[in-house]
């Protein structure tokens, strides 16, 4: 079940796989940024793995991806973290009280992604985050009608994210540091929506 024991598994599963990408992720944005987004998502994870790991820590995934929020935005910094700190407030505010039905998998990933885009104002194809996002919650949406599980609709809403984070390399950026480059953006992924797609493949793997 999407409860409480799957939100720790899967900011766990986060912590460990941001430590592995690290290197990865720093050598993404180095391309087309500054270099940083590695560190950034290491410390940020590490951070929260230290946060829930506290006497006093949430016990429902409400309040756990509350503590994510916080403590990304507190420790992150550039771009990513007030974005993922917001959608990580987002779908806490949006989080089911017991387990996660299918539906549930849709609005919380439909309202991070909305959280992101109120803050970054990234629209489908500038080549940031929001390009993994939109079809992870697009993926979820057709997962909840067709009546398919929660862990069903999570698995999809992943490998559509892998799928759009696969899909930036092509793209001209239009926001962000990678803007800045304009035509000698294309042909690099983007690191952030790669980010994303680790996060959202942990989420799916937390849930197996
Ligand atoms: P910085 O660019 O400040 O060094 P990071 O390197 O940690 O921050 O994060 C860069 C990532 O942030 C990009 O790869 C992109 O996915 C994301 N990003 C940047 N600006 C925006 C935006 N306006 N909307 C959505 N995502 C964005
Ligand atoms: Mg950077
Ligand atoms: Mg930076």
């Amino acid at each position: 079940a999407l409860d409480a024991a799957w939100a720790r598994a899967w900011m766990a599963g986060v912590g460990r796989s941001m430590a592995d990408n690290r290197e990865r992720l720093i050598d993404l944005d180095r391309q087309i940024g500054d270099g940083d987004h590695g560190e950034n998502m290491d410390r940020g994870f590490a951070a929260v793995e230290k946060a829930l790991s506290a006497d006093d820590a949430p016990d429902t995934a409400a309040g756990i991806l509350k503590t994510v929020a916080r403590t990304l935005m507190s420790t992150v910094g550039g771009a990513a973290g007030p974005l993922y700190g917001t959608a990580f407030l987002r779908a806490s505010k949006a989080a089911p009280a017991g387990a996660f039905s299918a539906h549930d998998v849709h609005d919380v990933l439909a309202a991070a992604l909305g959280g992101i885009q109120a803050r970054g104002k990234a629209e489908r194809g500038d080549k940031t985050m929001v390009d993994a996002w939109i079809p992870a919650v697009e993926a979820a949406g057709i997962q909840a009608e067709a009546g398919s599980s929660p862990e069903e609709a999570l698995n999809a809403a992943a490998r559509a994210a892998e799928e759009g984070a696969a899909a930036t390399e092509p793209l001209q950026a239009r926001k962000g540091r990678a803007s800045y480059l304009g035509e000698r953006s294309i042909g690099h992924l983007d690191p952030g929506a790669v980010s994303t797609s680790l996060i959202l493949a942990q989420a799916a793997e937390a849930a197996r």
